[in-house]
């Protein structure tokens, strides 16, 4: 288990880039939006990840709300925005996990959870301790410390994690975050470096990863020359130590009044621009990356934020 450089704080916190500092602890919110209190919104079967992350039988879910990065385009902005969530102690939070476990879930799938560090980490502890056996999933849009991502080994198992640009004035423009190139990929490094090279074993029948690193990328519209130079960055960096997911499932769900600022992004990826984007991977080598068929994403695969599987209702 690697060595913390610094153990992450919550207050002032220190968990994410933004390292905004916010005295979470007595009443202050950070950037993110996020206080004292771990928030989420659902917590279920998922069947959408990449095969080997869901499986048939689902991957177990946890949406938690409020998010460091908030970019313009937002999938699932409403989370995001802290609009739908409930607040949970870390003891209700390993009930949810354990739940997932009793309904056959492959992992626990942290859908952003940076902002919460600690506390999932105190969640996953208590699970254990009570029979908790299912790999643990971060799903994460990328923008991590390394220290944070060092800390979390012997916690997480495998990550998913995007990597969202790789020009910082793009990074800028849509997700006020400049450094995210040079952020994301020191972070994927260190993830790769406590969670290794993809590894597997058999659940219930299913090919399921325990370990190991997921690149995410996703085609935005108008953006391919970009996307190019996202893959060849990728490729060139961690070559095969990490599987990648090349995705075209961008879905324009913004408030009207940020499309009108944003009026390319009010779009779907055109087909063409997305099989120039493989075309791309398959010449750079990638032989064993996954890519989506057809428009994955409706806006009805958008889970409902209900409060399911949290022991609590939202309206
Ligand atoms: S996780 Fe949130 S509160 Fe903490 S540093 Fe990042 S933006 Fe600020």
């Amino acid at each position: 288990m690697a060595t913390p450089r610094t153990n992450p704080s919550a207050s002032p916190c220190n968990l994410c880039p933004r390292k905004c500092g916010a005295l979470r602890d007595r009443g202050q919110r950070g950037y993110c939006g996020a206080g004292a209190e771990i928030r989420a919104a659902r917590a279920a079967l998922h069947y959408w990840e990449e095969p080997p992350i869901s499986g048939e039988d689902g991957s177990g879910t946890v949406f938690f709300t409020y998010c460091p990065l908030r970019c313009v385009y937002c999938q699932n902005r409403t989370i995001a925005e802290g609009e739908a969530g409930c607040t949970l102690e870390a003891g209700q939070l390993a009930d949810a996990f354990l739940s997932l476990q009793e309904q056959g879930a492959l992992n626990v799938n942290c859908v952003t959870p940076t902002h919460y560090s600690p506390q999932i980490a105190e969640a996953v502890s208590k699970a254990r301790s009570r029979g908790l056996h299912l790999p643990i999933v971060w799903n994460t849009s990328g923008y991590e410390l390394p220290e944070v991502v060092e800390w979390l080994d012997g916690t997480v198992d495998v990550y998913l994690a995007d990597f969202k640009y790789a020009d910082e004035e793009l990074a800028r423009h849509y997700s006020n975050a400049p450094d995210y190139p040079e952020v994301a990929l020191r972070a994927i490094a260190s993830m790769v470096e406590t969670a290794g090279t993809p590894a597997y074993d058999d659940y219930h029948g299913q090919r399921r990863m325990v370990s190991g690193v997921v690149v995410r990328h996703m085609v935005l519209p108008g953006a391919v020359e970009h996307s190019l130079k996202a893959v060849e960055l990728l490729y060139r960096t961690f070559g095969d130590d990490v599987l990648y997911s090349i995705m075209n499932q961008y879905t324009p769900v913004m408030a009207e009044s940020v499309s009108a600022r944003f009026p390319e992004l009010a779009k779907r990826v055109d087909a063409q621009d997305y099989a120039r984007v493989l075309d791309f991977a398959d010449e750079m080598g990638l032989d064993d990356y996954f890519w989506q068929d057809g428009p994955a994403a409706e806006e009805s695969f958008i889970p409902r934020w209900d409060g399911t599987g949290l022991g609590q209702v939202l309206p």
